[in-house]
């Protein structure tokens, strides 16, 4: 008898050990893989492999989660089985619907949207924790609780904040930023609050002494999630965006603290810093200072940013131009420069553009894109068009690569562009886009904007010198249907 006990014992610790040594080898592969998929990503050559990676990468790490809850669970294993089936049937279903139905110009607020569920799954994972394992005598408690506070603080700040993303980039609220009078004491006081909240958390014994600041706790993330992102002016969400996503990466981290589990950690620390990394980088290229965006004491200086298109009052004589007129102008340029904006994104005129860029180069013809940091409504927006159209990765160039070329361009495409290309942000301190890196577009011989009309501004909301000047050409309409015409022409 005793043997067999013995025995059983052995054997079940063996296949235990075995099981952790399983998990321990997957997530070990999942975290290479999604390192590799980060590397692959920061090219456009290697993109798509980088993504492979990711998704290999993940579905390692889904399987090894099951069959370690399966193995593990207290109640019978169909049951873990089924939940867990409806768990993912759910989610898949939604993701799926959500991913097949979102236009690429509105991926930033399916991403501000996928971000809420992050912070979400944090602040759920928190409480879960703390009622399995509420606050008790020693060190180790003390811990587990402040792990418990931080990652119900992070993910309810990133809940809230993703969901006014989300308002804010589909339009459904307004994009201007709310100016609480004193808003940066006002966020102070509620950091603060939530900081000594966590310490009493950290103190607290049993579930009915930690609940209470557990649940202001909760609520005052959630308001500073929102307050942050409020106060922040709709020409700078592209940061708030990747700065949301870098949140999210951290409650994830901190989620994975409280349930013990390293890939979570891993997964959750390499999202945070790249996210981090991404917002300074965009931040550079917007000219905002990070620590502002990361206190959220941001957009105070662009009260007059709007969100989408605003009124645009004329500022002097414009011309007026024909496809006809450009394809003669193409025929005769030896060197010519796309940079596409938002509004190519919106007339998808991607293709007739890529058809364009074709006829050109067979005649001849130098054509080059110029691609800003935050041209269209997401990083890498119009890299994507571009690359869904086939246009060869050697022609699309990065803004610092190509903006000390103009002069020795002889016609210049801005098709949908506005903002980016808009002069004010260098002459004029007052303007909300002051300090934004733009292209010199107006350098060039010739400068032809595309657009549908001169009675819309851009994302910022503000009148652009450009299109008045003497070398710069207007070819109103939509961005598809002008170049279908000026490819007809040629
Ligand atoms: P803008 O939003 O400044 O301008 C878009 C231009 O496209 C306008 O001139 C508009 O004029 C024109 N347009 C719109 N629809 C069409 C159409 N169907 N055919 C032809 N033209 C059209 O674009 P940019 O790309 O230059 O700048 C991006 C802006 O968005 C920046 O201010 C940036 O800060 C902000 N932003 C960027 C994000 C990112 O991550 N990249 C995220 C969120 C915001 P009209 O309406 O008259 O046609």
């Amino acid at each position: 008898m005793a043997q067999t006990i013995v025995y059983e014992v052995g054997y079940l610790s063996g296949i235990y050990e075995g099981i952790f040594r399983f998990q321990s080898l997957a997530y070990i592969l999942a975290a290479v893989l999604f390192i590799l998929a980060l590397a692959g990503l920061s090219q456009q050559k290697t993109a798509r492999r980088g993504n492979i990676m990711g998704v290999i990468g993940m579905a390692v790490a889904l399987v090894a989660t099951i069959i370690v809850a399966v193995f593990q669970t207290e109640v019978a294993a169909v049951t873990t089985v089924g939940l867990l089936v409806a768990a993912i049937a759910v989610g898949a279903a939604i993701g799926v619907w959500r991913a097949l139905k979102v236009k690429m110009t509105g991926m930033p607020e399916l991403v501000a949207m996928l971000h809420s569920f992050v912070g979400a799954a944090a602040v759920l994972v928190g409480y879960n924790s703390f009622l399995v394992e509420p606050g008790a005598l020693g060190a180790e408690s003390a811990f587990h609780m402040g792990e418990v506070g931080l990652a119900v603080f992070i993910g309810a700040v990133t809940l809230t904040g993703s969901v006014v993303a989300y308002l804010k980039l589909s339009a459904r609220i307004s994009g201007r930023p709310l100016m609480l009078p004193g808003r940066n004491a006002i966020n102070a006081v509620m950091v603060i609050a939530c900081l000594v909240l966590i310490g009493c958390l950290v103190m607290s014994r049993g579930v009915d002494e930690g609940i209470v600041p557990l649940a202001i706790l909760t609520v005052i993330s959630l308001i500073l999630g929102a307050h942050l992102v409020l106060a922040i002016g709709g020409g700078d969400m592209p940061v708030v965006v990747s700065m949301l996503n870098s949140y999210s990466g951290w409650a994830a981290a901190m989620a994975g603290f409280t349930l013990g589990n390293d890939l979570l950690i891993i997964t959750g620390a390499l999202v945070g810093s790249s996210g981090a990394y991404l917002s300074y980088i965009m931040c550079q290229g917007m000219n905002r200072s990070f620590v502002s965006v990361i206190l959220g004491g941001f957009g105070g200086d662009a009260p007059k940013a709007a969100s989408g298109s605003g009124d645009a009052a004329e500022v002097g004589e414009y011309t007026e131009v024909t496809p006809e007129d450009v394809a003669e102008a193409l025929k005769g340029s030896k060197r010519v420069i796309i940079t596409p904006g938002y509004g190519m994104a919106v007339a998808q005129a991607q293709f007739p553009v890529a058809e364009l860029t074709r006829r050109l180069q067979s005649a001849g013809v130098e054509v080059a894109f110029a691609v800003h940091p935050v041209a269209g409504r997401m990083p890498g927006h119009m890299n994507v068009l571009l690359a869904e159209a086939k246009v060869p990765y050697e022609s699309v160039l990065d803004m610092d690569d190509v903006n000390d070329d103009f002069g020795d361009v002889d016609t210049v495409l801005v098709i949908g562009a506005n903002d980016t290309v808009n002069p004010s942000a260098e002459t004029e301190p007052d303007s909300p886009i002051a300090g934004m890196p733009v292209l010199r577009v107006w350098d060039a011989g010739r400068v032809i904007v595309f657009k549908r009309s001169m009675g819309n501004a851009g994302y910022a909301g503000v009148q652009n010198p450009l299109f008045f000047n003497e070398n710069t050409d207007m070819l109103l309409g939509d961005a598809k249907d002008s170049v279908d015409a000026i490819v007809a022409a040629l």
